[in-house]
């Protein structure tokens, strides 16, 4: 297509293309073009986005002539700007780049899954991640609020081998057991294990295992059932199938299942809904409850706030901790903004 492009060239035809891969999405002042393919992002004012939208193909010899000299020099400008770092283009064929297909679709009836821990639980491991195979979970998190030995962590492992997961990450409080050489052997051992985040970590760093995309997190902070449903920029994601399912769906809780220490299946540990004891309802039965669901469509589009954010496909939600209209109490859960962010996209600032 370039080559055509290129082979077709006249000046007089040529219009500003943004290339496909790159999914503009309008906020209420910035516009943030998220490059799926590089999986980075720009943002520009949201007037010069909608001069973008404006020009839809037109001709730039045309457009020149609707615009003041000065007006005229600061749109090249930022066009130029767009091109030079590989957002956009100039082409005299813009009809043959086609707009990119934005559906997300999976076959799994749950794609991910979170199941809590504490010293009371209960849990039949393997009898969990069969079911959760059953219904195409491919990912799960095991969150511990109460030390775990690797003994008991392989045990974990174990039930998870032979199964259709290809994810494992775990969030467990640190025990001196936890040391680099230990855990690099244990994990090596147990390549289902793509990420550990260890908390209440007597000290910080990243290690990765060599050979493997595993990599464990030493975190000094504490770690609660209320810690989930962060917003921060650092965990936005420009990744092409969390945008797109981001587009469609909620986000956190499409297709999520979640089970809690004392076993009870919800949406999520924190979601106050609840559709059973897992020792007594199968998981796929559980997901017929006339609610399971209801938080599915649920995309940030339809979220106080986050309508008019430019970060709404990038940034993941929560639906368990949100402020209510008035900013103190969450009587919508539905459609009230996540509490944990501080981001104003009306001022573009971060409080
Ligand atoms: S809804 Fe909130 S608390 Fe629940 S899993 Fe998602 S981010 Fe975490
Ligand atoms: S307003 Fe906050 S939570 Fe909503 S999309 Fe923007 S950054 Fe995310």
């Amino acid at each position: 297509m370039i080559s055509e492009a290129m082979e077709n060239f006249s000046p007089d035809l040529t219009t500003f293309q943004l290339a496909s891969n790159c999914i503009p999405v309008r906020g209420a002042v910035r516009t943030l073009i998220c490059d799926l393919q590089r999986q980075i992002g720009r943002l520009i004012p949201s007037t010069f986005y909608d001069f973008i939208v404006s020009i839809d193909r037109r001709p730039l010899s045309i457009l020149e002539h609707e615009h003041s000299s000065a007006d005229w020099a600061v749109l090249r400008k930022n066009m130029a700007g767009l091109i030079s770092e590989g957002y956009a283009f100039w082409t005299p064929t813009s009809h043959v780049f086609v707009p990119m297909a934005l559906d997300w679709e999976s076959p799994a009836r749950v794609t991910n899954a979170i199941i809590d821990i504490a010293a009371t639980s209960t849990h039949d491991y393997k009898e969990i991640v069969g079911q959760l195979g059953q219904i195409g979970c491919l990912a799960i998190q095991f969150r511990s609020f109460t030390p775990l030995s690797l003994k008991n962590i392989h045990e974990i492992c174990q039930a998870c081998n032979g199964s259709l997961l290809r994810h494992v990450d775990m969030i467990l409080p640190f025990t001196i057991e936890f040391t680099e050489s230990a855990l690099n052997e244990f994990c090596s051992q147990n390549p289902l294990i793509t990420r550990m985040t260890i908390y209440s970590s007597p000290y910080s760093k990243r290690m990765t295992i060599p050979l493997t995309p595993t990599f464990i997190d030493f975190e000094l902070g504490s770690f609660t059932t209320t810690s989930c449903g962060q917003v921060h920029e650092k965990l936005f994601s420009m990744n092409l199938h969390h945008v797109l399912e981001s587009m469609s769906f909620n986000n956190c809780l499409n297709r999520k299942l979640s089970i809690d220490a004392q076993g009870e299946i919800r949406n999520c540990p924190s979601t106050p809904e609840k559709y059973g004891d897992s020792k007594l309802v199968l998981l796929k039965d559980a997901l017929k409850h006339h609610e399971f669901n209801k938080y599915d469509l649920i995309n940030k589009d339809h979220i106080e706030g986050c309508k008019d954010c430019e970060f709404r496909y990038v940034c993941t939600d929560c639906r368990a901790f949100v402020k209510s209209n008035d900013g103190v109490s969450a009587n919508n859960r539905v459609t009230s903004k996540p509490s944990k962010c501080h981001y104003d996209p009306y001022t573009a600032r971060w409080n």
